[in-house]
């Protein structure tokens, strides 16, 4: 007696035509092929990985419609019968192919409004600054904010702060604000000061200082408080401003070799409009949007809409259940070591999520609720499990709901094997691993990072894990990622004595756990994350071989070429 509103689910966008044009050819354009019609697609010549355990590796794949129709053996004949007529051949050259990358945690907006916040980090002079923020405002309209951030003036020749009058001369409409990289001064241009109604009159407010110069005006430089005095200006997320990040978002992460991330906390505003831009082609990768509830829980929202080639999903809600390590705000069990009586922070309590809870399950929503200490992972585990006794099998709409669990950071051990029991899908992120490597074991004490980012424990205990980067809090960078899941030390090498590093994974586990792992942990599972004939013809191409090559080597690779379903998305210069 499953329910009969079909709730759940994702929606749609856009089929790709499949079969760019600019891929490296070794064959000349046959002047008697119909090009408009699908050309298929043919690789080989390197190290082609699947992420199957038991085909992990094979010579050729082919694609039609982009939809992988042959994968196996080196068979350059086969390719040319089957893979349609005149097959666009990409010799890898011995560079490796891989099941295309997903991103399975990251903020898809928040990555592109990062893209455009102008990095000022390394300038060297304040001509520098100059070209670096007159490039910058091209892009911008007449009146719209310049936020940059990351100058830093101890080594300019100039040996002085930059000033409004630095900024005027290429800037004289747009309000331009520029944040020094320790974040306890920004210079502002005229345009700034006026429009914040500051003038030589204005005192500085407690805390801070408007610097000015001899004639009593002031400079532009606004130290420490006084930066708030411009806080009305700094850009707002418009609706042609997130538009703008979601395509600097997914031509960054085409760039980078991913195909496909779970989009988490995602204004459910956003959802028609991603649609859109996937629809006008400015959003090239997969987006799996895992929408934040706000004030009511309404799965009429979740629409239901056919799985297809399409490239934005959406049939998962986000919930919080507490805070984070770093802040100390992670629900531990027993107190911080560096805080003795903190135990850190919920975030909801039972009474607002077991509504929910019991409702997605009905609907067939997913729930990906984050939960970093050990008191939140345990609460959630607990709470999941109680919705699932109290609404049973038959009154859901998907019988095996694969919620999630988001960082699954610190765990009491006896939870461990609860995931696999429950089915519920660590979604975890290894550069969190190695960036709370240098602060984890003051805030938590060696004994309970035992169960600290326990990949090896979570996996041997028949879990799978949803491995993602928390992009923008992270580089959002697939080798970052994979170096740190099967290295398990920090980007320089560094590690230490309570870091547990048998909980690393091998490389083949690291594979999965970007390609075939986060398909399964978003339903996707029988058409993504793999290579094998039926599935969607999406892959990332490196200058060289992660699954080989000595681990700070990893960190080396290029990105050759992104491909989504049977389109390039990304292809190196
Ligand atoms: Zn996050």
């Amino acid at each position: 007696m499953s329910k009969s509103k079909m709730l759940f689910t994702v929606a749609s966008v856009v089929a790709l035509t499949s079969a760019c044009s600019d891929v490296s050819e070794k064959t000349e354009p046959d002047q008697n092929v119909n090009y408009s019609q699908d050309r298929g697609m043919c690789f080989s010549g390197g190290p082609i990985y699947t992420a199957v355990d038991t085909v992990p590796k094979v010579e050729a794949v082919a694609v039609r419609n982009g939809s992988i129709v042959y994968s196996g053996d080196n068979a350059g004949e086969w390719c040319n019968n089957n893979a349609g007529p005149n097959p666009i051949r990409t010799d890898l050259a011995g560079k490796a192919m891989f099941p295309g990358f997903s991103d399975a945690h990251g903020h898809f907006v928040g990555i592109g409004l990062r893209e455009m916040t102008l990095n000022l980090e390394g300038t060297l002079s304040v001509s520098e600054l100059k070209s670096k923020v007159a490039l910058a405002l091209k892009d911008l309209n007449g009146g719209e904010t310049l936020y940059g951030r990351g100058w830093i003036e101890t080594h300019w020749p100039e040996k002085r702060f930059p000033n409004r009058g630095d900024l005027d001369g290429i800037a004289p409409n747009n309000p331009v604000i520029l944040e020094r990289a320790d974040g306890h001064a920004v210079v502002v241009n005229t345009a700034a000061l006026t429009a914040s109604n500051i003038t030589a009159d204005t005192k500085s407010p407690f805390g801070g200082d408007i610097l000015k110069d001899n004639n009593g005006q002031p400079t532009g430089m606004l130290i420490d408080k006084a930066g708030a005095l411009v806080n009305d200006l700094m850009p707002k997320n418009t609706e042609k401003r997130t538009r703008l990040a979601m395509k600097k978002a997914s031509d960054l992460y085409a760039s980078r070799g991913w195909t496909n991330i779970h989009s988490m906390s995602f204004d459910p505003a956003g959802v028609a409009m991603i649609r859109d831009e996937a629809s006008k082609g400015n959003v090239n990768i997969r987006v799996y949007a895992s929408t934040d509830i706000g004030g009511g829980f309404e799965t009429k929202d979740f629409a239901a809409n056919p799985f297809a080639a399409d490239l934005i999903t959406r049939r998962s809600i986000k919930l919080y259940s507490d805070g984070a390590l770093g802040s100390r705000g992670a629900a531990l069990l027993a107190p911080y070591d560096d805080d003795p009586d903190n135990i850190g922070l919920m975030l909801t309590t039972y009474e607002t999520i077991m509504p929910v809870l019991k409702t997605a399950l009905k609907d067939g929503v997913q729930v990906n609720t984050h939960a970093i200490g050990d008191r939140a992972n345990n609460l959630v585990l607990n709470w999941y499990e109680e919705a699932m006794m109290a609404v049973p099998e038959n009154e859901r709409a998907i019988a095996d709901p694969r919620w999630r669990i988001e960082h699954s950071q610190i765990l009491n051990i006896d939870d461990i094997p609860r995931f696999a029991k429950l089915g519920v899908i660590p979604s975890m992120q290894p550069s969190h691993a190695i960036g709370d490597l240098h602060f984890a074991v003051d805030r938590i004490g060696p004994e309970r990072l035992a169960g600290g980012y326990a990949w090896r424990s979570l996996i041997d205990s028949g879990s799978i894990i949803a491995g993602g980067t928390d992009a923008p809090v992270e580089v959002g960078d697939p080798r970052i990622e994979f170096y740190a899941a099967v290295h398990r030390k920090d980007l320089k090498g560094y590690s230490n004595e309570a870091w547990y590093d048998d909980q690393k994974v091998t490389r083949q586990e690291a594979l999965k756990m970007f390609t075939a792992w986060p398909a399964y942990a978003a339903f996707e599972e029988d058409r993504l994350g793999t290579i094998e004939v039926g599935k969607a013809a999406d892959f990332t191409i490196f200058d060289r071989d992660i699954m080989t090559i000595a681990e700070p080597d990893i960190l080396k690779a290029k990105t050759v070429m992104t491909v989504v379903n049977g389109k390039v998305v990304f292809k190196a210069k």
